[in-house]
């Protein structure tokens, strides 16, 4: 395991609510961070078929660009009664179909009528959210962390937090979705705090322990 012994990193991300989610993260250990989307750096084509595939892609093209330490996240929505759809293209089930971007309300209610045409009963509809953080070097070497979430989609949506599908997603043990969640709630994370709730925040835990610690 390499250890980060530098403060200057690069989050390698071009979607806002993940730059914001890990800026939160890093805050409390002085990194000064700059994102490949202020940066201006190329989106680069996520043509991996895992998680972990497509976060080196990310992090790799941005440690490359820059010349120092990179780290990315690359998630998604996994739903059991889908077989694990959308999972690693849970960002493209949000394409509209005109090439104008993204609408995550579209994406939503993809989600809610797959769960339908499969006459998914209202115990089948567990969910998890997974986040895998890439950190990779200039020099090629990378080191991954894993994070997931179960929970159960709910329909209809509730709540304006957040980003992405935050507003169909109720984590396990828990009353309100991420959509009502305030920031803190869901992915806040600290050192000597025993546990994460988010995805994000549980692989930045890992990334914590395994690349920050003694
Ligand atoms: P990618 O990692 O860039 O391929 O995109 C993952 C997609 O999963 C994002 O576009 C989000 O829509 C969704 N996603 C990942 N994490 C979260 C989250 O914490 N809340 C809501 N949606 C998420």
């Amino acid at each position: 395991m390499r250890k980060l012994d530098q403060k200057t990193i690069v989050v390698a991300s071009h979607n806002a609510g993940k730059i914001r989610e890990i800026e939160d993260l890093i805050g409390p250990f002085g990194f000064n961070a700059s994102s490949a989307a202020a940066l201006d750096f190329p989106v680069p084509d996520e043509t991996g078929t895992t998680f972990e595939e497509n976060a080196a892609i990310k992090a790799l093209a941005s440690a490359k660009a820059s010349g120092l330490p990179a780290l990315s996240d690359d998630s998604g929505l996994v739903v059991d009664a889908l077989d694990g759809a959308p999972g690693v293209y849970t960002a493209d089930w949000a394409e509209k179909p005109d090439g104008s971007g993204r609408d995550f309300m579209m994406a939503m209610e993809k989600v809610e009528k797959a769960l339908e045409d499969k006459g998914a009963a209202a115990d089948q509809r567990t969910a998890r959210f997974v986040s895998v953080l890439c950190l990779a070097w200039p020099d090629g070497h990378t080191e991954m962390f894993r994070g997931e979430v179960d929970g159960v989609i709910v329909w209809p949506p509730r709540g304006s937090r957040g980003f992405g599908y935050d507003p169909i997603f109720q984590p396990e043990g828990h009353e309100r979705t991420f959509g009502e969640m305030e920031a803190e709630e869901k992915h806040g994370w600290k050192p000597g705090d025993a546990e994460a709730l988010s995805h994000r925040a549980r692989a930045f835990k890992l990334f914590v322990e395994t690349c920050l610690e003694a």
